[in-house]
């Protein structure tokens, strides 16, 4: 049957030792540099990121998971990160496939890395993410380098209602608004009684 990937067994717990309520899969996108896997482990473990300055590049794909309490539900967020695979072309259609949530990310001082967010949107992210439930959240990175930015706070809002998608500006590297952005994520999916029911 079509549409497969979002079977209510992909968002239940598969065992009894899993005491959550909902098991979600998100996606972090962009290019090359930006800071997805510096945002993902910030989110991670914040602690233990707060002086790290250097993620080492790896190829393929890479999975974390945080269990977060919102709104009395427990969750499993299973977060994929593309782990330098941005590099070498196009993502595929199983790496999208089951999506629940998707972090488009750009670097707010590289202004080419937004400009690729909507070719990465038409190219990917609207062919593959077919269910029209799947929340996705646009994510300026780096505002602690404020003085060199290059996308305006105005043109990251305006992809964003262009998309009709949420907007965060935040620094993986302070920690600002990070923890936000994936709660809101994750709140936001909790709200689509489609995502949670297929
Ligand atoms: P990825 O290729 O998108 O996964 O990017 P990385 O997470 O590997 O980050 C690329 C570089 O940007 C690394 O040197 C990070 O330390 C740096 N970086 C990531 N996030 C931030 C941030 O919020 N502010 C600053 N100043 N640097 C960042
Ligand atoms: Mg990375």
């Amino acid at each position: 049957m079509k549409g497969g990937g979002w079977k209510r067994s992909q968002i239940s717990p598969t065992s009894s030792s899993s005491s959550c309520d909902y098991s979600f899969k998100v996606l972090v996108i962009g290019d090359s540099g930006v800071g997805k896997s510096t945002l993902l482990l910030t989110f991670i473990d914040p602690a233990q990121h707060q002086h790290q300055h250097h993620i080492s590049p790896t190829i393929g794909v890479d999975f974390k998971m945080k269990m977060l309490t919102i709104e009395g539900k427990r969750l499993k967020l299973t977060i994929w990160d593309t782990a330098g695979q941005e590099r070498f072309g196009t993502l595929t259609s199983s790496y999208y496939r089951g999506a629940h949530g998707i972090i488009l990310v750009y670097d707010v001082t590289q202004r080419e890395t937004f400009t690729n967010l909507s070719q990465i949107w038409a190219r990917e992210v609207d062919l593959y993410s077919t269910n029209p439930d799947c929340v996705k959240i646009l994510v300026g990175n780096k505002v602690d380098r404020d003085v060199e930015r290059a996308v305006t706070v105005e043109e990251g809002m305006a992809l964003a209602k262009e998309h009709d998608c949420l907007f965060y500006e935040c620094s993986a590297r302070t920690r600002a608004n990070v923890q936000q952005c994936f709660k809101e994520l994750a709140l936001k999916i909790l709200d689509k009684p489609g995502l949670l029911e297929q």
